[in-house]
């Protein structure tokens, strides 16, 4: 994206009220206008966090420089446990330098991001135990969805529910019992967890659930000035810079005229959503699990956290 335009969407995000604004990619380590965009949305009021693979944070003085240029936040994606899951997963053997970025961060605000993947469930353990003992101070988990290309869903990496499930209890255990804060990110349903482990979540403050899709809490920018609804759905922009938008308030009226797709995307999975009385943050999970798999065999209904309702509210 070049630098004028990114500057336009800033201040469109401003326009909108935008509170935060997440940095993705590919990679925005390596995108040339950084400092620019970081300086224009430190003055623009907006929170910058950027999500990375890291590498670049190998060196200390590349941190120290994007946080001095206004960077708020940095996020780590680790994509794998161990040094030889990093050189299979990624074609290079760069472990070593994550754990070093990793380890240059603890001076600075971030953490580290997990997917739970079909490629790291296996090593979730070695994998949080490797990037404690590295320096992390945060961890986030979360799950993999599919993505639409080319008007098909494809999945390369999310797990059947009941096993992505099994694995983060395996990883919040492994936390527990670890110095370090995390949260986790459920786009499951909740029911194919036990009641009293959302309870403790909630309780802990380290859940967060719900899809800015269905909150209607968040739009994604691509490199060509277009916007969507979910980075897992960026072949379908419903809009773009200069054509369809030109103003905060040109892109606030063509978001609401989407009403066809929000009532296609808002439709609970399930019947047994419909008395749930954890519906307002579960919401069935990621809509676009159900293009893979049959809500059916997954959702179980709420009965079980009838009894917790005072804790969930
Ligand atoms: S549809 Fe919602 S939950 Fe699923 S990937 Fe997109 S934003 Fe996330
Ligand atoms: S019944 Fe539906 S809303 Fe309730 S926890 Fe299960 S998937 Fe979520």
């Amino acid at each position: 994206m070049k630098l004028e335009q990114a500057f336009q969407i800033i201040d469109i995000m401003q326009g909108l009220g935008t509170q935060t604004c997440k940095l993705l990619g590919g990679e925005p380590s390596l995108y040339p206008h950084l400092t620019d965009v970081l300086a224009h949305l430190r003055t623009s009021g907006i929170c910058s966090v950027m999500i990375t693979n890291g590498l670049v944070y190998a060196d200390k003085r590349i941190i120290q420089e994007h946080f001095a240029a206004g960077l708020d936040s940095l996020v780590i994606s680790l994509k794998a446990g161990t040094p030889e899951s990093y050189k299979r997963l990624t074609g290079a053997p760069v472990f070593g330098k994550v754990c070093a970025a990793v380890g240059n961060l603890a001076d600075f605000k971030g953490g580290v991001t997990i997917t739970i993947t079909e490629e790291i469930k296996d090593e979730i353990v070695p994998a949080i135990r490797s990037i404690v003992y590295a320096g992390a101070r945060f961890i986030n988990l979360h799950f993999c969805s599919p993505t639409l290309v080319s008007g098909l869903p494809e999945n390369h990496s999310m797990l059947e529910p009941n096993i992505a499930a099994e694995t983060l209890l395996r990883a919040v255990e492994c936390l527990d019992a670890l110095p370090v804060t995390y949260n986790v990110q459920i786009s499951i349903p909740f029911c194919l967890f036990p009641s009293s482990f959302i309870q403790t979540l909630i309780e802990k403050k380290c859940l967060t659930s719900g899809c800015i899709v269905n909150k209607k809490s968040g739009l994604i920018f691509g490199p060509q000035g277009e916007v969507g609804f979910c980075n897992h759905m960026m072949d379908y922009p419903f809009g773009k810079y200069g054509v369809n938008f030109s103003s905060a308030e040109e892109l606030q009226t063509l978001y609401l005229s989407q009403d066809h797709f929000f009532q296609i995307t808002n439709r609970a999975p399930s019947h047994k959503c419909l008395e749930c009385p954890v519906r307002h943050l579960c919401c069935g999970g990621c809509p676009l699990q159900w293009t893979q798999f049959d809500p059916q065999a997954y959702v179980k209904g709420g009965d079980e956290f009838k009894g917790l309702s005072s804790a969930l509210k």
